[in-house]
């Protein structure tokens, strides 16, 4: 049985906490791993090992940080397939999406290439008589994160890139559903020549992440997952004096508006609604249909769904794999249950001829599906869309906004006009416009509003490396010390 430890500083380390989680394969339901849970003791140490690399890795140049990121760079890409396979066993999605997470992972690499620009402070000679003003941002010093399942390679390197090229040492808690790839990710980062001590990472539950929570010496928090785990993390982080970074939840809307191409509009929804089996959190979980064009748009999304390959996600040609657990498949069909108990149409039913082995439900629509339905207000994260029917532009924009989420939503149109509105008007953080699934380049920053994000700050790209430094102003003069006066006056300017 394959057993996933820690990696504290620069080597694996089996815990001793005599606690571990059983791993699955989610395509045969089999057990393929266990993964180590750690002890209190075992998350000190890695913070220990953090603490202990922080000084001479935020004293090491910004060149030489620079190139140690280009190294890491060229190991990702050389092991994309590795990783993406890795991935792919544990998580159950298929390897052309698992190559697709890493790629958008990577870019976030790419990006922290860039520190030595990224990090420049700013410079106002002669603010007052012979003194100048300038800023320098500085890392935080120990900084931890907290990842999901659903994407175990791109959500850690979210954080950890421009986390180690602020100069900051950095202590990960993956998701313990399937925690191989952020070892094999490890691996990589100490080849690429990435101190000791600098990256961590303990395998855990509650446990490591309370104790991450409270520890004196973790400076900051990043934290992606569900928004009941979001919030508390928020809480009891910033409770406990840390920055913290929380992004939670999701119920991406696609408004598709009468003068859509319907065609286009339908391929996007099936792309964004099943891609991943749904366990995005930018999946797109509701159409809103306007009412002339609803009944041609659901018979058009309806049609491709036969034609999505569901199975097993090494085996080539396959579109769509399982779910990550077996309870969490339960959930996922318990929503269409109650779809159809509610009064919503199951006009494409994924319940039926579903495989004997593995987590798996085939692509589902519930058509009528409303507020006040739990199939609605819940985030699903399976491959169940919905569409609600709307009057129009406004009806639409209304339910988007009324809704608690606001992470990613999408506009389908060909009125430039309706879609420069819905961009100013609608209150959610990342907007599509014909673009189903709006993630940010890695240049730009990634987060949502209102329930899916608690904390200031978005992911990555520039507000990531605001998040993990702090500023510092200096202000500064030469004076002739035959100058010198005692003035209790309050200094001015001018
Ligand atoms: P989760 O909230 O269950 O777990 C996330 C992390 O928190 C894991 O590392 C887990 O071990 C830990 N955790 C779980 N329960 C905990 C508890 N009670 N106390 C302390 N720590 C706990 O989320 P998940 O099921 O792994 O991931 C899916 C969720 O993540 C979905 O809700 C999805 O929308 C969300 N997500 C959001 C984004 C985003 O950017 N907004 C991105 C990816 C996933």
């Amino acid at each position: 049985m394959n057993r996933i430890s820690h990696w504290i500083d620069g080597k694996v380390v089996e815990s001793t906490s005599g606690r571990s989680a059983a791993v699955f394969n989610p395509a045969t339901g089999e057990q393929s791993g266990a993964v180590d849970l750690a002890s209190v003791d075992e998350v000190d140490a890695a913070v220990a090992a953090a603490k202990a690399a922080f000084p001479e890795w935020r004293a090491t140049s910004l060149s030489k940080r620079a190139e140690i990121l280009f190294r890491l760079r060229e190991l990702v890409d050389a092991n994309r397939k590795e990783i993406a396979s890795l991935l792919t066993a544990e998580h159950g999605k298929v390897l052309s999406d698992s190559l697709g997470e890493v790629a958008r992972g990577l870019e976030n690499i790419e990006f922290a290439c860039g520190i030595p620009q990224l990090i420049k402070g700013e410079y106002s000679e002669q603010a007052s008589s012979g003194v100048d003003v300038y800023s320098i941002r500085q890392p935080l010093g120990v900084v931890a994160g907290i990842t999901p399942f659903n994407f175990p390679a791109m959500v850690p390197m979210w954080m950890f890139a421009n986390a180690l090229a602020c100069g900051n040492t950095f202590v990960l808690k993956p998701s313990e559903k399937d925690p191989s790839v952020t070892m094999f990710l490890a691996e990589l980062l100490a080849q690429a020549g990435v101190p000791a001590g600098c990256f961590n990472v303990v395998q855990g539950d509650k446990v490591a992440v309370d104790r991450l929570l409270e520890h004196h010496d973790i400076a900051a928090v990043s934290f992606v997952g569900s928004t009941p785990i979001a919030r508390y993390i928020y809480e009891t982080g910033t409770r406990n004096g840390k920055r913290v970074q929380a992004l939670g939840g999701a119920k991406n809307h696609m408004l598709v508006l009468a003068d859509a191409d319907l065609d286009m509009a339908a391929d996007a929804a099936v792309s964004a609604g099943y891609g991943s089996a749904g366990e995005r959190c930018m999946a797109i979980s509701v159409v809103l249909a306007a009412h002339e064009i609803a009944d041609d748009l659901v018979a058009k999304i309806a049609e491709r769904l036969p034609a999505i390959k569901v199975g097993p996600g090494e085996a080539p040609g396959n579109e769509m794999g399982p779910l990550i657990t077996g309870e969490h498949r339960d959930r996922v069909r318990g929503y269409v249950d109650g779809a159809a108990e509610g009064g919503a149409t199951v006009v494409v039913d994924g319940r039926t001829d579903v495989p004997e082995a593995g987590y798996f439900l085939n692509p589902t629509l519930i058509d009528e599906i409303r507020p006040g339905m739990a199939c609605y207000d819940d985030e699903i994260f399976g491959p169940v869309l919905g569409v609600m029917r709307v009057s129009g532009y406004q009806e639409g924009l209304d339910t988007i906004n009324a809704s608690q989420y606001a992470n990613g939503t999408a506009i389908f149109t060909r009125d430039g006009g309706a879609a420069r509105q819905f961009q100013f008007d609608v209150q959610v953080g990342m907007v599509g416009i014909n673009v189903p699934v709006p993630v940010p380049v890695s240049y730009y920053s990634f987060g949502g509003w209102k329930a899916s994000l608690f904390g200031d700050t978005h992911m990555y790209g520039p507000e990531g490396v605001k998040f993990y430094t702090q500023a510092k102003v200096i202000t500064s003069r030469w004076p002739d010390p035959a100058t010198s006066t005692v003035d209790l006056g309050f200094p001015e300017t001018r």
